[in-house]
């Protein structure tokens, strides 16, 4: 098949350039916390079963401790209630899990204002710039993977609540249901804003965006590296049947 030779040629000699836009997964990844009365994931951890020892005297390995929702992790539909009746993890079809990708950038915006919120207003002046939004990813470049290998400034919680971007209200409303988007990527611990407890709906962008058969990615790294558009964007949560997420690798493939 000349199409993938083609594609490997171009990867081989560099036509292609492949991003990794996965946060490196240990113990010290950033993970979300919300507040009492909700009951919190696990951070991700290691134990230790041999490592060339009299456990297991030529080989390492190890048991993984790890919620469906740390790291760069993908939201299926059925993780949230109003997707509750769509697909879980395991169900996503493998074919929609490569697609295009586009990127709008309001890092500036989000250094002056963490709680900025994304508005249907943006996305159309995106529009005009770039064209129509793709049947693919919207990845919302807000600056904060910057912030990853600390988790007090990641989280950025005050007394107040958690302070990370996310979108508006209308705008994750429209999103959802008027705009070709099978998913939004962010790089903050998850796709709402960190103030979306507050929000009607509360979470608006996993209420409106699952409960319409579309995903969430998070904690994306690498963002900034990503051109506007002409992106293709490989996705790989792990099939955990009747899973709610899963870790993933996400790469991106751009032409430099
Ligand atoms: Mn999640």
């Amino acid at each position: 098949m000349s199409v993938l030779s083609d594609f490997l040629g171009g990867v081989t000699a560099g036509a292609i350039e492949v991003i990794d836009l996965t946060a490196a997964l240990s113990e010290h990844t950033p993970v979300i916390q919300l507040p009492p009365p909700f009951v919190n994931t696990k951070h991700f951890s290691l134990q230790e079963i041999s490592r060339y020892d009299e456990r297991g005297p030529a080989w390492y390995w190890n048991d993984i401790a790890t919620g469906e929702h740390v790291g760069t992790h993908f939201d299926a539909p059925v993780h949230w209630v109003t997707g509750k009746d769509g697909l879980d993890v395991s169900q996503v079809p493998a074919k929609q899990l490569i697609a295009p990708a586009v990127v709008i950038d309001k890092t500036a915006e989000c250094a002056r204002d963490p709680d900025y919120l994304l508005q249907i207003a943006d996305v159309e002046a995106w529009q005009r710039d770039h064209g129509p939004l793709p049947t693919g990813w919207l990845l919302y470049r807000t600056g904060w993977g910057a912030r990853v290998d600390d988790e007090r400034a990641f989280l950025n919680s005050s007394e107040t609540g958690p302070h990370t971007p996310g979108l508006a209200v209308e705008c994750a409303r429209w999103l959802a249901s008027e705009s070709p988007v099978v998913g939004i990527g962010v790089e903050t611990v998850g796709t709402d804003a960190g103030a979306a407890h507050s929000f009607d709906p509360p979470f608006p962008c996993h209420a409106f965006m699952l409960g319409a058969g579309k995903f969430g990615l998070t904690q994306l790294a690498n963002v900034d590296r990503l051109p506007a558009t002409g992106i293709v964007l490989i996705v790989a949560p792990l099939p955990i049947v009747r899973g709610s997420g899963s870790p993933a690798r996400v790469l991106a493939l751009v032409s430099p």
